[in-house]
């Protein structure tokens, strides 16, 4: 009989550095042709094969442990007696569709433990991507709002796409979603956070303050651009946290035609946005003076 070892909890990924937003929407299942899911049965085998011992599995919902190995209980074991020397496996429901090459690399990782790295790094990877798909717990839908009171979100979405990222979006990665953030009067010490991307959940905020006709819509066109890339560009690992400004990112950012001038305004404006935001009254006239010049100015040419 195997020695009762200690239990072993798996964490082996790291939340994703984004705050937890509300979901799009839920994804159902069945939406996509999905392979049969894997009864706990055959997981049960699978494990005690390569555990050498016996295996009861169980399927969870816990993210941040995914997975967990431990003794069986007292209890377990009276109504289980052939458990006794075995071993009790919580997973994360994400392991029912969990690809041949995971499930061997979860038996190793279960049987050698950290010392199995190359193991460790499949799973991490593997479970990383997958708990990023799903969708927020306890995430009730955001209804988009992307109509705002000067700019609308969605024709300049639309034409960004078209110009910019005419072949990213599809069934693979699905169009973020768009709209306008709550209006609240506080930002977090003169920091203003214009646009957000959540990867899990493929939504962008964009921060009502530049609702106003002060701002140019070009200017908010450039906000939602660099929004996009973050949809469509992955983050990259940096040690324990991740780099999403990556080279590659600032690359095609600059590649914008409205990227140096969306600096320069916002460099001259930054001031005036933050105390608009902060108060939740408009730009001065000064600048919306200088916008309709622009705007006229535009429309001659
Ligand atoms: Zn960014």
């Amino acid at each position: 009989m195997a020695a009762a070892r200690r239990d072993t909890t798996a964490s082996l990924f790291a939340e994703p550095a984004h705050p937890a937003g509300p979901a799009l929407v839920a994804e159902g299942p069945g939406t996509v042709s999905e392979p049969a899911p894997i009864p706990v049965e055959v997981w049960e085998s699978e494990l005690a094969r390569s555990l050498g011992r016996p295996v009861r599995v169980r399927y969870g919902r816990s993210r941040t442990q995914p997975v967990v190995a431990r003794d069986p209980t007292p209890r377990e074991l009276r109504a289980t007696p052939t458990l006794r020397g075995g071993r009790v496996v919580r997973l994360h429901t994400l392991f029912a569709l969990a690809p041949t090459r995971v499930r061997a690399a979860l038996g190793r990782w279960l049987c050698v433990g950290r010392r199995a790295r190359r193991a460790s790094c499949e799973l991490d990877e593997w479970l990383e991507a997958a708990l990023a798909a799903l969708p927020a717990s306890g995430e009730r839908p955001t209804r988009l709002r992307p109509r705002g009171a000067h700019h609308d979100l969605a024709p300049l979405t639309s034409a960004l796409v078209a110009d910019c990222f005419p072949d990213a979006f599809g069934r693979e990665l699905p169009t973020p979603g768009v709209t306008w953030g709550r209006r609240a009067r506080s930002t977090s010490r003169g920091r203003l956070v214009l646009g957000s991307f959540q990867p899990r959940t493929r939504l962008i905020r964009i921060h009502p303050v530049l609702d106003q006709e002060a701002v140019p819509r070009w200017f908010v066109g450039a906000v939602l651009h660099h929004e996009l890339l973050h949809a469509i560009l992955p983050s990259e690992r940096r040690g324990a946290g991740r780099r999403h400004h990556t080279a590659e990112f600032r690359r095609r950012e600059r590649a914008y035609v409205d990227h140096a001038r969306a600096l320069t305004w916002e460099a001259a404006h930054v001031g005036a946005l933050v105390r608009s935001a902060r108060t939740g009254r408009p730009l001065g006239h000064r600048v919306l003076a200088r916008t309709r010049r622009e705007r006229a100015r535009r429309r001659e040419e």
